[in-house]
């Protein structure tokens, strides 16, 4: 067996909806580009809100992205990369232990992997593939939004179907924005019955 690469490495960038990860997983491909690293962006198929071919911060920034169903194509076109960055993890349709092999498969390989993606659904709950990723990642960052109902510190996403909290049976992955989600925090978010 080979031994991993120094050089590689897993960053998840994680938090609710509207904390800005896509916002910092962009910032931080800029950084990439400016060193000239070779880097490749990925997207599920499934987040079809911006087009398919892209990813976009709700701020309006935008980078072109491959759309992809599966970590096992993320692993046969990640070839040449130096860095590559998936968004809204969450989204890809796979069990979460194959999702955490691709990538520490990668990270062996002496890639970085930049990840992005919900850490919990609507309902609070941990998204599997994000927990289980952000217990092996070597670097961790929790962001926050902003409490749309008190100004506080916003860790969930509450998910609204004619302005009432969805019920407990809805789908947790359904993509939408401002009309579906909000973002708010531990004493105003309703829970789903
Ligand atoms: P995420 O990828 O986490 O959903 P984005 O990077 O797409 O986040 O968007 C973050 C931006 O969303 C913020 O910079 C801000 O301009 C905007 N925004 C809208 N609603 C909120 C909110 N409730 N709290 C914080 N930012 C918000
Ligand atoms: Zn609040």
């Amino acid at each position: 067996m080979t031994r991993p690469s120094s050089s590689g490495r897993v960053e998840i960038i994680c938090g609710c909806m509207y904390s800005g990860k896509t916002e910092e997983l962009i910032r931080r491909i800029r950084q990439v580009r400016i060193a000239r690293q070779q880097f490749r962006i990925f997207t599920p198929h499934l987040d079809t809100r911006y087009g398919e071919d892209q990813i976009a911060s709700h701020t309006g920034a935008r980078l072109e992205a491959q759309p992809v169903s599966s970590i096992a194509e993320v692993l046969a076109r990640s070839e040449d990369a130096q860095v590559i960055a998936i968004d809204e993890l969450h989204f890809l349709n796979d069990t979460p232990q194959s999702i955490v092999d691709g990538c520490q498969t990668l990270a062996d390989r002496g890639l970085r992997v930049l990840i992005a993606g919900l850490d919990q659904n609507y309902r609070a709950e941990p998204f599997e593939a994000v927990s289980r990723l952000m217990a092996v990642a070597e670097q961790v960052d929790k962001l926050y939004a902003i409490c749309v109902r008190c100004g506080a510190y916003a860790t969930r996403s509450q998910r609204l179907i004619d302005g009432k909290p969805a019920p407990h049976d809805a789908p947790t992955l359904v993509v939408g924005g401002l009309d579906l989600y909000e973002a708010r925090c531990r004493a105003c978010y309703e829970p789903a019955l």
